[in-house]
């Protein structure tokens, strides 16, 4: 990354942690497929069975519930696909590897909060008992955390499955599988400071994971393809040391605040999920008058890296699901931006972003 750059689209992808990169390339400078039996295939194996432990001890489960794929698309659509043709709820701002996943599904609603309306949610598990109830923890446009734990005992109470896909949770708030009571979870690697192209299913234990590769035996026959040694070690590495800075990561509430009551100064600002409990380092809002995309350039050639909405939906100008599923309408939609911090974001950022900010203000808002 360019030293004099400001990267705060850290939901999209966060820096590569140094132990992450560390632990990675002892790996990639060995050979070993972990399914070969000959000695550099046992090291591969073993490579990718301490990550694996590593990845279940911050979550308190076992071993053998922890099942690497490719990220959390990967994730996402396993279970959606797995659970296709049966009666399946999600919330209406899940991300779109969710809402996309070319699956059938009913919407619940969500308040203008962003938090799920749980007497709507109440009344659908009781007129149509679902097979599947997915949810994710923290939104990954508002970062608006979700009462999944409530969310799972309604479901579980006419025996629905529950899916929690915590990719923007994970590392950021403390949660294991037992806390939500969710039966699939789904977790990205990138996220939290190891490689792209890593993911986890983790499943309760007794429950068995849909398959959506085949074609080979690998992760317990349940995800057919050669295990990417060097990114589940990445994975492992980023995890122990995320997790542990759960704490730490908290302290970027206070950055946040910082930006949010710069920005509110501007009568054309509105900021999203304030009502609700949110993750400390997001900032969703709408500059009433002007494109997320004009802003967006604006800020890239000041050196500022922000997002409008979701990393997949930016570089097309589309509209945010999410926040038109917490009421607002399409023009305001329209000109999202998202703010969010991460392990590597310092006070110069912060400064330099409102620096950049108020240079905008006065050019383009003229406010
Ligand atoms: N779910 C959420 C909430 C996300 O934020 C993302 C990434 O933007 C994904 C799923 C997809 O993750 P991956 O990039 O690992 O496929």
């Amino acid at each position: 990354m360019k030293q004099e750059f400001t990267y705060l689209d850290h939901n999209a992808t966060t820096p590569l942690r140094p132990n992450a990169m560390a632990a990675m390339s002892v790996v990639l400078s060995e050979v070993g497929n972990p399914s070969s039996i000959h000695s550099f295939g046992r090291s591969a194996r073993k490579h990718v069975e301490d990550a694996r432990k590593k990845i279940a001890d911050t979550l308190n489960v076992s071993s053998g519930q922890v099942f690497f794929n490719s990220g959390a698309t990967e994730g996402n659509n396993t279970i959606l696909k797995g659970f296709s043709g049966k009666k399946i709820f999600i919330s209406a701002t899940e991300h779109s590897s969710v809402i996309d996943a070319g699956v059938t599904c009913d919407l619940i609603p969500v308040h203008p909060s962003g938090l799920i309306d749980m007497d709507a949610f109440q009344k659908m598990v009781t007129d149509h008992p679902p097979a599947l109830v997915s949810v994710m923890l923290v939104n990954n446009e508002t970062g608006v955390i979700q009462h999944v734990a409530e969310i799972s005992k309604i479901a579980k109470s006419v025996g629905a499955l529950v899916h929690c896909d915590a990719v923007q949770a994970y590392g950021r708030i403390t949660f294991t599988r037992e806390s939500l009571g969710v039966d699939f979870l789904t977790l990205s690697s990138h996220k939290i400071g190891g490689p792209q192209g890593v993911g986890a299913l983790i499943v309760s234990a007794g429950t068995t994971l849909p398959k959506l590769l085949e074609g080979g035996g690998q992760e317990r026959r349940s995800r057919a393809g050669t295990e990417n040694t060097a990114g589940i070690t990445g994975f492992g590495a980023a995890a122990v040391e995320a997790v542990a800075s759960i704490p730490e990561f908290q302290k970027l509430a206070s950055f946040r605040d910082m930006i949010e009551a710069d920005i509110s100064k501007s009568p054309r600002v509105k900021i999203y999920g304030q009502n609700a409990p949110r993750v400390a380092n997001t900032i969703c809002c709408t500059v009433d008058g002007i494109t997320s995309d004009t802003l967006l350039m604006a800020f890239d050639i000041e050196g500022i890296a922000i997002s409008s909405g979701s990393a997949c939906s930016s570089g097309t100008v589309k509209i945010s699901h999410v926040l038109k599923a917490m009421g607002m309408d399409d023009k305001k939609t329209a000109a999202a931006l998202r703010i969010s911090l991460g392990h590597t974001t310092t006070t110069q950022d912060i400064e330099q972003f409102i620096k950049v900010w108020n240079i905008l203000r006065t050019r383009l808002l003229k406010d």
